[in-house]
């Protein structure tokens, strides 16, 4: 039942049809799009399009609505337990959406001897805007501490116990990322919230779980939601940032904060409501299997190493911690050289040092991410290719 609930919806992206049909396994750069998705795109381009926020014609009317809903859509999406206090902003993606908070947010809040906790070893985006924001500050003479987010050897996990430690009563802001983009474990945000206190505001980069799993604002005792469209359904440069507090200094400003992309904002509500539709949970379920049928293979295979945290199909759920990514490398074949014989047989794989942070991985590895168009057959496949290069 479960397998002929995924291969109708498998059949709805229309880039899996190809001959022979190509394995995209790189969902983590960027999701393929349902046909669903692209006829949203299409319809709004041939029947709406206009301007938002500004004229009073029909057309118009339409999009500034479109823009609107989609707003309520995204806190929907995102299990807001009190949209009437939250906002939401269009980004083109997660970077754009950290960046616009480090810009125009931070700025507003944080005095002299304030500290914000970086994630050294996450994803660039969500250190680059933190260490700006601070340079920014100090031209104005506001001197703000950056504390260097610790993690745990090996699991690809931070380390509450020492972050308790370091996290003290000017620890104001605190970045942290949902689903490691190289580990690929969820990363206890819950845990980061105990560490730091009620106090701090916890700004989560969302960029590899939304859209992928359920991701609940009700359940997150955090303050901001950084994710990008494109990572889930969406069109290109798509993106949001939901603040649970609409108060504060406006984001972007500027008329109406610019043009929004109402063709990627159309794509955004059809994605959010094709995911919604298919049910993140079980989307979750399926990708979460299949990361881990490929890590129980490569734990059987010598050559290879996987990074983060381990898993097992036989793991107690509760415990487990990896969702749909795997990076791994070859003890002796060079990742971008491993990543180049797997397109040779037909598998697209990101391979090199994915953008991680000065304090990651300083060997680069070959990652493999999923979405509901994956199956275990094309993990099966790619396990035996691996195989043949033990
Ligand atoms: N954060 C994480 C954890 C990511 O994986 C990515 C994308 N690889 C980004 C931020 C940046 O996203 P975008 O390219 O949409 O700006």
């Amino acid at each position: 039942e479960l397998r002929e609930w995924q291969s109708r919806l498998r059949a709805q992206f229309p880039i899996t049809t190809g001959h022979p049909e190509p394995v995209y396994l790189d969902s983590a750069a960027t999701t393929q799009k349902p046909q669903p998705v692209l006829d949203a795109a299409w319809t709004y381009l041939t029947t709406t399009n206009a301007n938002a926020g500004r004229g009073t014609y029909p057309w118009a009317n339409r999009t500034t609505a479109l823009v609107e809903h989609t707003r309520g859509r995204i806190k929907e999406f995102l299990y807001d337990p009190a949209p009437g206090l939250s906002s939401t902003h269009f980004t083109s993606g997660t970077t754009d959406g950290l960046s616009t908070i480090a810009h125009d947010w931070i700025p507003a809040y944080l005095a002299d001897g304030d500290e914000i906790v970086v994630p050294e070893a996450d994803h660039q985006a969500n250190i680059v805007p933190w260490l700006e924001a601070q340079r920014l500050l100090a031209r104005r003479g506001v001197d703000v501490r950056v504390v260097p987010m610790p993690y745990q050897a090996g699991s690809g996990d931070y380390d509450h116990r020492a972050l308790a430690e370091l996290a003290g009563a000017r620890t104001r802001f605190v970045a942290v990322t949902h689903v490691h983009h190289v580990y690929g474990g969820d990363m206890n945000v819950h845990r980061v919230r105990q560490a730091v206190g009620p106090e701090a505001v916890i700004c989560l980069d969302a960029a590899q779980s939304v859209g992928h799993m359920p991701v609940s604002v009700a359940d997150l005792d955090v303050d901001f939601v950084v994710f990008s469209g494109h990572k889930a359904l969406a069109l290109p440069s798509t993106g949001a940032v939901w603040a649970r507090h609409a108060r504060g200094p406006a984001f972007r400003p500027g008329g109406w904060n610019g043009t929004p992309n109402t063709v990627g904002i159309a794509s955004l509500t059809a994605a959010l409501d094709w995911l919604d539709a298919a049910g993140l949970g079980r989307i979750e379920g399926w990708t979460v299997a299949l990361a881990a049928r490929l890590t129980d293979g490569l734990r059987h295979l010598d050559a290879y190493e996987v990074l983060g945290c381990q898993t097992s199909l036989a793991a107690d759920s509760a415990v487990q911690r990896r969702r749909g990514i795997v990076a791994f490398r070859h003890r002796e074949i060079a990742s971008g050289d491993l990543g180049f014989i797997l397109f040779s047989h037909g598998f697209m794989v990101r391979s090199d040092s994915h953008c991680q942070g000065s304090a990651g991985e300083k060997t680069g590895s070959v990652r493999a991410s999923s979405h509901l168009h994956n199956t275990p057959e094309e993990i099966h496949r790619l396990l035996a290719v691996l195989r043949t290069l033990q």
